[in-house]
């Protein structure tokens, strides 16, 4: 069964106990994480349920201007007061430059891309948290609104370690 049919099916069985009165789109701790899509960081390896924060995904967790934009949303419109910032260990933005990967992936599309594309890679994980955290406190809408800290997810032993800014 493909995956995708899988999810329909666990969904449908979810929906027979879902309940509506139970969620809400206000996080429960007001928190707002912004984290790589990278499966080894999950909300049981943070202690979060579903409900707790919002989860912000990308490559690597880079603070784009979309993850910027889904942070702004969070903070204002659905009342997130804190931001953490998550980069972690043997990310796959580290084993290549961005030259590389666009070359890597040009090559196996067999064609060039339409639009520009940015991987964000990087070679020193607290440089690149350290960054992240700057481009956030460089927004005018989030500087002086929100907390913000910036941590490493150590994939070796499953352990957040805090960068300082
Ligand atoms: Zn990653």
């Amino acid at each position: 069964m493909s995956a995708i049919n899988r999810v329909l099916e666990a969904n449908h069985k979810n929906s027979l106990h879902y309940d509506p009165r139970e969620v809400s789109p206000h996080p429960r701790m007001a928190l707002a994480v912004l984290t790589c899509m990278d499966t080894r960081i999950s909300l049981p390896a943070l202690g979060l349920k579903v409900g707790d924060a919002h989860m912000i995904r990308n490559a690597g967790g880079i603070a784009t201007d979309d993850a910027i934009r889904s942070l702004v949303v969070s903070h204002y419109l659905l009342g997130t007061n804190e931001i953490m910032v998550i980069n972690h260990t043997d990310c796959g933005l580290m084993k290549a430059s961005e030259s590389d990967l666009h070359h890597k992936i040009s090559t196996e599309a067999g064609k060039p891309a339409n639009a520009s594309v940015k991987f964000h890679a990087f070679h020193d994980v607290n440089a690149n948290v350290r960054e992240q955290i700057e481009q956030l406190y460089a927004h005018t809408w989030l500087k002086g609104r929100v907390k913000i800290r910036g941590f490493v997810f150590e994939v070796e032993t499953g352990r957040l370690r805090e960068v300082p800014r």
